[in-house]
């Protein structure tokens, strides 16, 4: 087993763009604790003797529990399940959350890595979104964390209506000059039933365009090519030695459990996810029932999620893996599919691994699915 993943489902708003599942009342923040404790007891013998390597609080807004509450959480696992002796344990944290106080009570807790949801330094950017924090907040937590936290992640929106290529080359420095590691960075995208879909549909807020968010895209691989940093992931860049190892775990396909609403979790064959209602949840839990879905994997499920994830990655897809995790006609198969986007520049072809070019990185999601085995389901 690879990891942990709890999903602490509330927020103190609603941000425009988001349909992760959360709620922003915090009423049943206890209950939701000890809901989780039980699940992962519930679910303790899916992992069985694999020692756990990663721990990671998403959500919603982890930073949104005490301390002492993600102690008990941690304690909790460290009892119940085997721990490698140095994990990483990631949380995930919002600006306005990360004071001088909660820095400190989070430096003594054993969370080594923090994720932290910046998304832009600027006004008009966070008001857009509805981001629960300002600009200054955005700023001093990360002078503040980084004197407790040396492995930080960072998340950016670019192509953000709004956001000329100045303003977002600005972004990308402020966080070079605070020696930020890791940087997660995405287009602004919007999806159907979040306030911005229908804000964009009233005409209230321009549509992103994508030719400004391809522009970003690559401005912000520019730079942080030139400032040391890896592209490992599509919308991940790191230092040598920052690479998020949960999420890297996730991209190579390792097994991990995920604990509360909406969690999902991959048993190496089947995938499973978690009821989105925080009130179900807890009720589930406690009739003593899981309020889990499951899907077993077909073969060209699993084919299509290795093609999926290892073209957004620097691992690539290996032919060799193909092959034996599915047989020679699926390499044949990809080999063909991908003959066109080599000749086109899109893709290479190293030694029997496929990866996307930097001219096909903004493309890459279209090219995987041009590679998937749609016909044998
Ligand atoms: S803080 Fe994160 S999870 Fe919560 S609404 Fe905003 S984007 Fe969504």
């Amino acid at each position: 087993m690879a990891g942990i993943y709890i999903h602490i489902p509330f927020c103190k708003q609603a941000c425009y763009y988001c349909d992760f599942h959360f709620s922003t009342s915090l009423k049943k923040k206890d209950e939701m604790i000890v809901a989780i404790l039980d699940e992962l007891l519930m679910r303790r013998s899916e992992v069985g003797e694999e020692p756990i390597e990663t721990i990671y609080f998403g959500g919603g807004t982890p930073s949104l529990l005490e301390a002492s509450e993600l102690n008990r959480i941690l304690a909790f696992i460290a009892d119940h399940f085997e721990v490698i002796e140095h994990p990483e344990i990631t949380l995930e944290a919002n600006p306005d959350d990360l004071n001088a106080d909660a820095l400190q009570k989070l430096a003594q807790t054993r969370i080594n890595r923090l994720s932290i949801g910046i998304q832009s330094f600027y006004e008009a950017d966070l008001k857009m979104m509805n981001r629960a924090h300002n600009a200054d907040e955005a700023l001093n937590c990360l002078v503040e964390a980084t004197k407790y936290f040396k492995n930080i992640s960072i998340d950016l929106i670019y192509g953000i209506p709004g956001m000329t290529e100045a303003r977002w080359l600005q972004n990308i420095e402020t966080v070079l000059s605070l020696g930020i590691p890791h940087i997660s960075s995405y287009a602004l995208t919007v999806e159907p039933k979040t306030a911005l879909y229908k804000m964009i549909q009233t005409g209230s807020i321009p549509k992103p365009d994508d030719g400004v968010a391809h522009q970003h895209f690559l401005l912000l691989m520019d730079r942080l090519k030139e400032a040391g940093f890896i592209h490992y992931e599509l919308s991940n860049f790191g230092k040598e030695g920052y690479f998020s190892q949960n999420n890297s775990a996730y991209w190579l396909g390792k097994k991990y459990l995920g604990v509360g609403p909406s969690a999902h979790s991959f048993d190496g064959q089947s995938r499973s996810w978690n009821i989105a209602n925080n009130a179900l949840y807890i009720k589930s839990i406690l009739d003593k029932k899981l309020p889990i879905e499951r899907e077993v994997l077909s073969e060209a499920d699993r084919y299509n999620e290795y093609v999926m994830t290892g073209l957004r990655t620097i691992w690539g897809v290996d032919l060799a893996r193909v092959e034996n995790d599915f047989g020679v006609r699926f390499r044949s198969y990809v080999v063909a599919q991908s003959e066109r986007f080599i000749a086109d520049g899109l893709m290479s072809n190293d030694v029997g691994i496929l990866t996307i070019t930097n001219k096909g990185k903004f493309l890459s999601d279209g090219i995987a699915a041009d590679l998937f085995w749609l016909n044998l389901k």
